[in-house]
């Protein structure tokens, strides 16, 4: 059991938290030129927002999906920018009723983006609404109840979808279908990252020289919200230990104050690896036994932690269950066949 683990204000978890507020949303890129890395992603939107223009309609209801941090969000904003438009941000568990929805549709105007981020925890009535709305951009309403209960048919504005959620798996065939865009967001490269870095340092007047911003954005697991806090908090170093300007040296000695290694992981990290290795023999343990284990839901480990292991090739996920990769007792210096069970076998 992993002891006193502040997970809400993990400095490498991928999730927005409070602390974020502050920055998030000056870094945010504007448009899609500023927007690093995601080439595929970037080509394809951009080839059909100006389709879109040039036919003067909507576009197409698009969803975006990939672990938290990529930059839904943003790219939500960027396509409500580029197409001229309003931006409507929701979230699928903010919908509680049919009527907040109704409320939302019928305030839009013609051609604006709805955003619902976390769309795979839509009720499955408020999904109903939103069938007919996405298609042909109406609502079916139900005035009364019982024998005289009758339905009238709303028009709403012809507006566009962005749905985020962090695996499409969990979405219902018959929302996804209504999706004519799919967009997949990839972890970034290093080097991506770096330029992430360096782009935010400029707009916060941060000093920042390239290999400071490298080394940030190699322990920043591939995802910029983590690259942008880590760069806020080695600066808090930079400037009261330091000169003020972040450079490789004051990164690492920062990072290695937070505990976060040369791959960006913390102790949660290396203590859920170790938990799997030293009382699973490595694995495979099934999901839930590995989140009582480590203290974490079941959920948070899938979307949150594993994601980043499984892409460094540290964690594989199979059909009995997680296992531990040689690659990572190499990491941990641990050695094959040092875990208790296995010990005892
Ligand atoms: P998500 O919605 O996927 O959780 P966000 O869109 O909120 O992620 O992005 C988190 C932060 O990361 C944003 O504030 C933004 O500054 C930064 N960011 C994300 N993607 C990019 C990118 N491609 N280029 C530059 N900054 C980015």
């Amino acid at each position: 059991m992993i002891e006193e683990m502040d997970f809400e204000n993990r400095i490498v978890s991928p999730e927005y938290n409070y602390a974020d507020s502050d920055t998030e949303i000056s870094l945010r890129p504007k448009s899609l030129d500023e927007y690093i890395g995601q080439d595929k992603v970037k080509d394809a939107l951009s080839i059909y927002i100006k389709a879109a223009k040039l036919r003067k309609e909507s576009l197409d209801h698009c969803l975006l999906y990939g672990p938290p941090g990529l930059g839904k969000t943003t790219l939500a904003g960027i396509i409500a920018k580029e197409m001229g438009v309003n931006l409507r941000v929701t979230s699928g568990p903010a919908i509680e009723k049919q009527g907040d929805l109704l409320a939302i549709l019928t305030g839009l105007n013609e051609g604006d983006v709805l955003f619902i981020d976390e769309i795979h925890r839509l009720s499955r009535n408020i999904e109903e609404v939103l069938y007919p709305a996405m298609e042909d951009f109406s609502l079916d309403i139900i005035l009364g109840k019982g024998p005289s209960a009758r339905s009238i048919r709303l028009d709403v504005p012809h507006f566009t979808l962005v749905g985020a959620t962090t695996r499409s798996g969990q979405l219902t065939a018959p929302l996804r279908d209504r999706f004519g865009v799919l967009l997949r967001l990839e972890m970034y490269t290093p080097n991506q990252l770096a330029k992430i870095v360096m782009r935010s340092s400029n707009i916060l007047g941060i000093e920042c020289d390239n290999d400071g911003a490298l080394e940030i954005a190699s322990r920043s697991r591939g995802t910029p919200r983590i690259a942008n806090r880590l760069l806020r908090r080695v600066r808090d170093i930079a400037q009261v230990e330091f000169e003020g300007k972040i450079t490789e040296k004051v990164a690492k000695t920062a990072l290695a104050r937070f505990e976060i290694d040369e791959l960006g992981l913390d102790d949660f990290d290396r203590k859920m690896l170790e938990t799997i290795i030293l009382n699973y023999s490595g694995g495979p343990v099934g999901l839930e036994t590995l989140a009582a284990a480590v203290g974490e839901e079941a959920i948070t480990i899938e979307d949150v932690y594993e994601p980043y292991l499984m892409q460094i090739g540290f964690l594989s996920r199979t059909p009995r269950g997680r296992c531990v990769t040689p690659a990572a007792y190499e990491h941990l210096g641990i050695k094959p066949n040092s875990g208790t069970q296995t010990s005892l076998l």
